[in-house]
């Protein structure tokens, strides 16, 4: 049996919260673990930015409902649940993602919450658990599944070397030469071809 494992943002969907920088213009939130690499100290951050210009969860939700799946996402999302279980593994939260995976319509997700109090006041976050993606490959590997999984970026490579076979898409180059063990791919078409040759069972595109 087979399983399909996804990354979520720069694979389904835009960058959340850059995409949310950009629509809400408050620029400091563009920061990413490139610019401040400890997730924590990133995280207070973009809470503190949160609560600074009173933004609350509902706020939020309405501004990233105003946002797409890439282009061809759906379509992909769609082809992909037909020939396999699919399971997005992403480093998101819940509450961010809902109104994309309302677009997607509502593949598995596997990810992080946000607490939230009573006034609707972002306070604070969980992570479910250390190194996520690739602890759920090998729970998935535990029920006997063979996984292939594609991914964007340095927090999918773990969950890439785990799996059967993995695949980067849409990776920056940087990424892309630093793993040339995993196969790269420039679209969602090609990733579609990936997944073909990869499985063990005869699959059509
Ligand atoms: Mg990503």
């Amino acid at each position: 049996m087979e399983l399909a494992c996804l990354d979520l943002e720069g694979v389904l969907v835009p960058e959340i919260w850059i995409a949310f920088s950009e629509r809400t213009g408050i620029e400091e939130l563009r920061a990413t673990t490139r610019d401040i690499p400890d997730y924590d100290v990133l995280m207070k951050q973009r809470l503190a930015l949160l609560d600074k210009h009173g933004l609350k969860i509902d706020d939020i939700q309405q501004v990233i409902a105003t946002l797409e799946p890439l282009p061809g996402a759906l379509d992909f999302v769609d082809w992909l649940r037909e020939r396999f279980q699919v399971i997005i593994l992403s480093d998101t939260f819940y509450e961010f993602s809902q109104p994309l995976m309302r677009q997607l319509h509502w593949p598995t997700l596997l990810c992080h919450r946000l607490i939230v109090d009573d006034s609707g006041r972002v306070v604070d976050y969980k992570l479910r658990q250390k190194d996520p993606k690739r602890a759920s490959v090998m729970a998935l590997h535990s029920l006997k599944y063979r996984v292939l999984a594609a991914g964007d970026s340095y927090n999918d490579t773990t969950m890439l070397a785990e799996a059967d076979v993995g695949f980067l898409i849409h990776a920056p180059r940087n990424v892309a030469d630093e793993f040339p063990q995993f196969k790269s791919v420039a679209t969602l078409a090609e990733l579609k071809a990936a997944f073909v040759d990869a499985s063990d069972r005869p699959l059509t595109m």
